[in-house]
C-alpha cells in the first residue's frame, strides 16, 4: 500500500478517519463504480509506468464522500510511489508549498483537496511547478534578496473540489485528466457495502434477512460510499446491542430512524431545507443566500452537501430566479401550493 503523508487537511475527527482509511479500496480493481473515470486512468496509468513517466495531473471533482480522496490513495499506489495529503486552506502562502514539493520524489503524488480554496498567490506559484516541475524561491529579504529557480522531481498533482465551477481557467487547464465523480446506483453501493462488511467481519452468509438489510441501506445513503459506510456501522452497532448481532431490514429501519435518516434517505439537515424553503418562502424561489440565513448554516456547506442529493432526487430546482421546490418535494412536505413556474432553469 502506499506510504502516505498527511501534511493538514480538512478531517471528519480521528474515528470517522480511522474508519474510512481501514474501509478504502487500494487497487483500482476494488474500486467500485465510476467505469468511465476507472478506464481513462487504468490507460493513463499502464502507458506512464511503460514510459516511465510520472502520473498525469488529475482533477476530480464531485460532492463529498464519492471516492475523491480513494482515488488518490489508489494512484499512488498503483505507480507504487508515496502519497502526500493537503488541502487548499492549509496553504496559504506560496512558502507552505514550497517544502511540501521539495519533499517528494520522483512519481510521487499529491493530493490537494479543496483546491478552489488555494490563494491566488498559491495557485500561481503551483503553475510551474505542474508545468515544468520548477519553482522559484527568494532568498533573502531586502536589498540582497535573490530569485533561484529550483528545479523538483516529476510528481503527480491530485485535485479535489467540490466546485469545479469556482477553480480558475488557468488551473483547470493544467490538468491531463479532469472528471466529474457521479452518485452511485444502489448495485454499486451494494457490492461497496458488501465488501465493507467482509471487511468489518460481518457475517452476510444467513442469507436473505442480511441482504435485504444492505439492500435497505444502499436506498438510503443518497447515492454516497462514504453515508453507507457511516449507516452501516450505525446499523452493525445498534443490531449488536438491541438484535443479538443479527442485520435484518427492522434493524436498519430502526437504526436509520434513529440517525433521523427517512424512509427516502433524508436526513434532519436535507428535511430542515426543504421545509424552510416550502414554509417560509413558499415554495420559493428563493436565493441560497435567504435559505442559508434562515437556517442558520453555511450557504457553501448547503451548495456541496445538502443540494446536489436533493437536485438529483427531483426535490429541488435551481431557477435563474432562486431555488424551489418542485411537485415531488410539495408532496413530500405534504403542502397545499402550487410549484412555482420552472420556466427559468439555470
Ligand atoms: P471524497 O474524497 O470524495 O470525499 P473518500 O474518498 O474519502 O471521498 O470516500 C469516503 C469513503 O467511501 C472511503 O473511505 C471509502 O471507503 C468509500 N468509497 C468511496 N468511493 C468508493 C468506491 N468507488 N468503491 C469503494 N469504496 C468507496
Amino acid at each position: 500500500m502506499a506510504k502516505q503523508r498527511i501534511i493538514s487537511g480538512a478531517s471528519e475527527g480521528p474515528v470517522e478517519d480511522q474508519f474510512n482509511q481501514s474501509l478504502r479500496p487500494t487497487k483500482l480493481e476494488d474500486y467500485v463504480g465510476q467505469p468511465r473515470l476507472i478506464e481513462k486512468l487504468e490507460i493513463t496509468l499502464s502507458a506512464v509506468k511503460q514510459r516511465g513517466d510520472p502520473m498525469e495531473h488529475v482533477l476530480l471533482h464531485g460532492p463529498p464522500g464519492l471516492g475523491k480522496t480513494t482515488l488518490a490513495h489508489i494512484i499512488a499506489n498503483e505507480m507504487g510511489t508515496h502519497l502526500t495529503v493537503t488541502s487548499g486552506p492549509a496553504l496559504t502562502r506560496p512558502t507552505d508549498l514550497v517544502g511540501t514539493l521539495t519533499k517528494l520524489q520522483n512519481g510521487d503524488v499529491l493530493f490537494i483537496d479543496e483546491i478552489h480554496r488555494l490563494s491566488p498567490v498559491v495557485e500561481e506559484y503551483l503553475y510551474p511547478a505542474m508545468e515544468d516541475f520548477k519553482i522559484d524561491v527568494t532568498l533573502d529579504r531586502g536589498l540582497h534578496a535573490k530569485t533561484i529557480t529550483m528545479p523538483l522531481q516529476p510528481f503527480c498533482l491530485i485535485g479535489a473540489t467540490t466546485r469545479a465551477g469556482l477553480l480558475s481557467g488557468p488551473m483547470r487547464s493544467r490538468f491531463g485528466i479532469t472528471h466529474n465523480l457521479e452518485f452511485y446506483d444502489e448495485p454499486d453501493l451494494v457490492r461497496i457495502l458488501n465488501r465493507s462488511c467482509r471487511l468489518m467481519g460481518i457475517d452476510l452468509d444467513d442469507g436473505a434477512p442480511g441482504h435485504a438489510a444492505i439492500a435497505e441501506i444502499s436506498r438510503r445513503c443518497r447515492g454516497t460510499p462514504r453515508i453507507a459506510n457511516r449507516l452501516l456501522r450505525r446499523v452493525r452497532d445498534y443490531a449488536q446491542v438491541k438484535a443479538g448481532g443479527v442485520l435484518t431490514r427492522q434493524v436498519v429501519d430502526e437504526a436509520l430512524h434513529l440517525e433521523g435518516v427517512d424512509e427516502m434517505g433524508l436526513d434532519e439537515m436535507d428535511r430542515k431545507y426543504l421545509r424552510v424553503l416550502g414554509d417560509v418562502y413558499r415554495g420559493g424561489p428563493a436565493g441560497l443566500e435567504a435559505i442559508a440565513a434562515t437556517i442558520g448554516e453555511d450557504a457553501g456547506t448547503l451548495e456541496d452537501v445538502v443540494e446536489p442529493c436533493l437536485l438529483r432526487m427531483g426535490l429541488l430546482a435551481r431557477t435563474r430566479r432562486g431555488r424551489q421546490l418542485t411537485p415531488g418535494s410539495i408532496e413530500y412536505l405534504g403542502l397545499n401550493i402550487e410549484p412555482a413556474d420552472s420556466g427559468l432553469f439555470e
